[in-house]
């Protein structure tokens, strides 16, 4: 058997190490840089608080290559198990915290509940207007300028054949698989992945599957470096557009949320913060941390995200064409997933089978 994959993001690359190392011959190619896209643009949360309840097995197998990912990869990708922290500011965030928690237990989720003593006590400086957190202890994040290249680069030393800066020119399929034409050449194979991010709904439209995703970009930005006093990843629970920080290993606090997303023209699929929003966003992350009120801000940046109408991702095989297999439109959630959507796909193509259930993500639930 062997596998093109289309994208070099975090799920091509990690479907190209785990797919290579079953022993399948695999070749990535992606039309630009190495994890360029989303991935590189990606806050860098490694969380499973708050997320759609069946999608916590796959999380769960995520979280636990993210623990394995430097002996794995041989490169530290900076993963840190720092914890998740989500500070409550009102009544609605207390009754969606207590409500998730109790939901996501029978999930082989366990968030602890703080209340606005034990916060004050564990997180000092955090959320002075707080009433209480929950804290998921064994979340926390890494670097997304490493990660997508550890995978490929172990992919590669596994024998995967890894094709950046590489044009698609044509994708079909033929009596024996696939053939994809490429400014490098033509290729085939008997099996197909679609790991475009927000431009994979089109790769699946060519094969009469039609997804409904829009791409947007989430706004994000950094504080110069301040001295080390925040060790995990902070959230907050809000029906609106919470925020969100962490600090850094330099000491550099990286902050997104707090306005919503900014849609972004798929073709070139550039994605660029708005100078304009970030006084809004500030002051939710301000709520987040309040000594950030003195701080200089250094960069802004955003990427462009696949959004799928009911927030779920597409992962399975294709509805319609046999040998074509969908990982795309990860809607904002993606980072926790990538090494678990890798490792399922890779199952999945060489097994015909999946232990972690992938059902609810199927394509077919867009089918007419
Ligand atoms: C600003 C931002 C912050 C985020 N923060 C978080 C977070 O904190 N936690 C979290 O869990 N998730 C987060 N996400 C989401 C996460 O980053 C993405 O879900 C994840 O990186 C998606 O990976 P991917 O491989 O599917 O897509 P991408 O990284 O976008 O990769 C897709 C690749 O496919 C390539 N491609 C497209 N079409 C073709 C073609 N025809 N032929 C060849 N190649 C093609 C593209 O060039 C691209 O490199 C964030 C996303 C953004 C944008």
């Amino acid at each position: 058997m062997d596998v093109i994959i289309l994208g070099g993001g975090l799920m091509g690359c990690s479907a190209a190490y785990f797919l290579a190392r079953r022993g399948i011959r695999t070749r990535l190619i992606e039309r630009s840089a190495i994890g360029a896209a989303a991935t590189v643009a990606s806050f860098g949360n490694i969380r499973r608080t708050g997320r759609y309840l069946p999608q916590l097995p796959l999380a769960h197998r995520s979280l636990a290559l993210w623990r394995d990912a430097e002996r794995m990869l041989g490169r530290d990708v900076e993963f840190r198990a720092t914890g998740h922290l989500r500070l409550i500011f009102d009544e609605h965030g207390h009754t969606d915290m207590r409500r998730y928690a109790a939901e996501a237990r029978p999930w082989g989720l366990d968030i602890e509940e703080l209340d606005a003593t034990d916060l004050r006590r564990r997180f000092p400086g955090l959320g002075q207007d707080a009433i209480g957190a929950s804290f998921s202890p064994e979340d926390g994040s890494a670097n997304p300028r490493l990660v997508a290249p550890a995978f490929a680069d172990a992919a590669a030393r596994l024998g995967a054949e890894i094709l950046p800066l590489t044009t698609v020119r044509s994708v079909c399929a033929t009596k024996a698989g696939f053939a994809v034409v490429t400014s490098r050449g033509a290729f085939e194979s008997a099996i197909l992945l679609n790991c475009a991010g927000a431009w994979g709904a089109g790769i699946a439209a060519q094969f009469g599957e039609e997804v409904p995703l829009a791409s947007y970009g989430p706004q994000m930005g950094v504080t110069e470096p301040l001295p080390q006093r925040i060790l995990p990843v902070v959230g907050m629970w809000s029906r609106e557009h919470g925020s969100y920080l962490r600090q850094v290993a330099r000491g550099n606090i990286v902050f997104g949320g707090g306005v919503p997303r900014a849609a972004v023209a798929m073709e070139p699929g550039h994605a660029s913060a708005t100078p304009g929003r970030l006084a809004a966003q500030l002051r939710s992350v301000v709520q987040l941390l309040p000594a950030l009120r003195d701080v200089t801000v250094i960069r802004q940046w955003s990427g462009c995200e696949g959004y799928i109408d009911d927030g779920l991702p597409v992962i399975g095989a294709s509805g319609l064409q046999p040998g074509l297999f969908h990982a795309f439109g990860f809607c904002g959630h993606g980072f926790q997933l990538g090494p678990g959507v890798g490792d399922a796909m890779a199952e999945l193509i060489t097994t015909g089978r999946c232990e972690t259930p992938l059902d609810p993500f199927h394509i077919a639930r867009f089918a007419k």
